[in-house]
């Protein structure tokens, strides 16, 4: 490359690397992955290491990355906040331990996990917590106190205290907590962040330190910034001194000597990250004589006495066999690559949510490529490029019309997803009767999708409705049926007339109104009428629901077809009251059960409805907080997971047993 080519890749770069940077720290809602930003970075550092003279001050390879944002006031740090040099290969990591050793005589190193969250400094004056700040760009951070104080992990005071004490640490969502805030913000219908780094920083950067509190944060500390009153020679003492201070230090860190000690610890933290209740992006390596690291000295922006080590994602590379172009229950028209299935983080892979037609574009993903598909932790898979066309291959476009009812597609204000208008679309008609008849809806047994689609096709059903005035004979004649199974598919319908009001309430397909919304709204109001009568102040002093959910419920209730579904359902004897009876027995309250494999006797939902009818709360992933397993046959990756971190694990019998004692 020739230097005015440089120059203007150097510009080109630097630009979408602010660009990046503002959504990632300004915003909280990162546009591309770390490791696709990781890379950009490294282009340029490349660039810039070829041509010193276009490194400008400005340069993101020069600053730390985020800001102070006005919400809060400014904090000056007295000692910078810095952050630290990425590398990628082992090779990087023994050239650094290389320079340490010629530089310093017989160094140690700390090798601990590089935890996944946003940096943060305490500052203690004489035992009490004065101060808490954000690193900001690394000089000036923002003023977080309030909120901080509502962690409780973090010492208000500590005893036997020097008289003056800066750590620093990294404050994270631990997985559990993710999970559990994704699963309100679904419920709420809002947006969810797209992984626990962006939500700790944006629980912990809120105005409100209700909201934080709510957020279940945590924080690992993993510095002394500042002392005066006690001396310390090197790393590792001084993180023994702060947890007898009542510090939650880094955990799992190691001290080793030889380069080969250092990466064997590197590769033992990375095979442990699936166990971790944390994220952990990478692992540091740090000098451990403080005062080997002022020999070291340090950059603008990073310590020479420390390199972080990144973990590379799991990725791998398939063949794109077809884009498909879905249409949702709301009319949502998606395409989803179909590839040759994978296996990523443990499970196959065959299909991955495409998002619009810009982000095809940008990408310029074709059918034919070879794509590459990532799957970071447990989060769902995703496109990361495609790195080969093929032959003749060519552009691909998302057609203009809804691709079921051939009404043209329509982008509503704001939003970048095309949408079918047509409320008589039959893909959409198709999606809401299925979700009617769901597992979790009404859960008619025997109308699944290919049924279903058989009586729209056979314009037996324009309406959940219709449902219920089917006679024996319309079904027994069609494909793939006979006396038999007609006779158990109207038994089944029939028996869904006395579905709890809450399955029906899921059943309507209110926008933003998931399982567990239906079932508050019933424990509210229960009955239909007064649902249906309630407005949007009664539905949102519902504790956990928002003005845009009760709106949401007050809207799709008011709307004829929906008033006209629900007197037809009524009509053909379908339970309009919600007859659940809590126990009143909250024994499970505080506690947290993941169920896995094929429990003897009882159904998930049923063992799940148990559970919470006593208080208990249900999750889907095994951490150290779970309080009981409850393993059934084939139990998987839950169980092994349960028993290395020693939580208990019961059988159906035993949770059985744990409801019928005594109080
Ligand atoms: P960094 O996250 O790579 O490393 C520095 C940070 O590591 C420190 O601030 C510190 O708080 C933290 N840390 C965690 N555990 C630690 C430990 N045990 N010891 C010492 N420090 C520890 O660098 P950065 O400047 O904070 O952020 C840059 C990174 O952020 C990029 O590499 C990228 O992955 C990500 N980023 C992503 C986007 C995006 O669009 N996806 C945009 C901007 C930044």
């Amino acid at each position: 490359m020739n230097r005015n080519d440089a120059e203007k890749k150097v510009k080109e770069l630097s630009e979408l690397l602010q660009k990046y940077s503002d959504a990632y720290y300004l915003y909280d809602n990162p546009i591309v992955s770390d490791y696709e930003f990781d890379m950009l970075m490294q282009e340029l550092k490349a660039l810039e290491a070829e041509y010193p003279e276009l490194v400008l001050p400005t340069s993101p390879t020069q600053r730390v990355g985020g800001y102070a944002m006005n919400t809060f006031e400014k904090v000056e740090h007295a000692v910078q906040m810095a952050s630290l040099q990425d590398v990628f290969s082992f090779d990087e990591v023994r050239s650094f331990v290389e320079k340490c050793v010629a530089t310093l005589d017989s160094p140690e190193f700390s090798v601990e996990p590089k935890i996944d969250g946003l940096s943060v400094s305490l500052e203690y004056e004489n035992g009490e917590l004065v101060r808490a700040s954000t690193r900001g760009d690394g000089f000036v951070g923002e003023n977080v106190t309030a909120n901080i104080r509502t962690i409780r992990t973090i010492p208000e005071k500590l005893r036997n205290a020097p008289q003056f004490l800066e750590v620093r640490g990294e404050v994270y969502m631990p997985l559990s907590s993710f999970s559990e805030l994704t699963e309100q913000q679904e419920l709420n219908g809002e947006t969810p962040f797209k992984n626990p780094r962006n939500a700790a920083a944006g629980s912990l950067r809120q105005k409100d330190s209700k909201v934080t509190a709510k957020r279940k944060l945590d924080m690992f500390v993993f510095n002394v910034q500042q002392v005066r009153g006690v001396e310390f020679a090197s790393h590792t003492e001084s993180l023994d001194y702060l947890k007898k201070l009542g510090f939650k230090t880094v955990p799992d860190y190691k001290c080793c000597k030889k380069y080969e000690e250092i990466e064997a610890e590197i590769i033992r933290i990375g095979q442990s990250r699936a166990e971790f209740s944390f994220d952990i992006d990478g692992a540091v390596v740090k000098v451990n004589d403080l005062e080997q690291r002022k020999t070291m000295g340090e950059t603008a922006k990073t310590p020479k006495w420390a390199v972080a080590y990144k973990y590379p994602p799991e990725e791998k590379e398939t063949k794109l066999l077809d884009i498909e172009v879905n249409v949702g229950r709301t009319g949502a028209i998606t395409p989803v690559a179909v590839f040759e299935p994978i296996l990523l983080a443990g499970t196959s892979v065959s299909r991955a949510v495409l998002h619009n037609q810009s982000f095809i574009d940008e990408k310029d993903i074709r059918i034919g490529d070879t794509i590459v598909v990532r799957k970071a932790g447990e989060i769902i898979p995703e496109v990361l490029r495609s790195v080969a066309h093929a032959e003749d291959s060519v552009p691909f476009r998302l057609p203009e019309v809804c691709p079921v009812c051939g009404t043209p597609s329509v982008r509503d204000e704001g939003e970048s997803v095309l949408r079918c208008p047509n409320g008589q679309c039959p893909a959409q008609l198709l999606k809401n009767l299925i979700h009617f008849a769901s597992r979790n809806a009404m859960n008619i047994d025997g109308l699944g999708e290919a049924n279903m689609k058989l009586f729209v096709d056979k314009e037996l059903v324009k309406s959940p409705a219709d449902l219920y005035s089917l006679e024996k004979e319309q079904i027994s004649v069609l494909e793939g049926f006979g006396e038999r199974s007609a006779e158990k598919l109207i038994a089944a319908i029939d028996a869904s007339k006395n579905a709890e009001l809450d399955r029906l309430v899921f059943a309507l397909g209110i926008r933003n109104i998931g399982q567990k919304a239906a079932t508050l709204l019933c424990e509210k109001f229960g009955d239909m009428d007064s649902i249906l009568s309630a407005d949007v102040e009664d539905i949102s002093s519902i504790e956990s629901f928002g003005d845009i959910m009760a709106e949401s419920v007050v809207t799709a209730l008011r709307e004829e077809h929906n008033l006209e579904l629900i007197a037809r359902l009524r009509d053909a004897g379908v339970n309009m009251t919600y007859t659940k009876k809590s126990t009143g027995d909250n024994r499970f309250a505080g506690v947290t059960f993941v169920l896995t494999g094929t429990l003897p006797t009882m159904k998930r939902d049923d063992a799940k409805a148990l559970i919470e009818s006593f208080g208990g709360k249900v999750s889907g992933s095994v951490s150290k907080k779970t309080g009981y397993v409850v393993a059934g046959e084939e139990a998987g990756s839950k169980l092994t997971k349960a028993q290395e971190l020693g939580v208990r694990i019961i059988s159906e019998e035993e949770l059985l047993e744990m409801t019928k004692q005594e109080g």
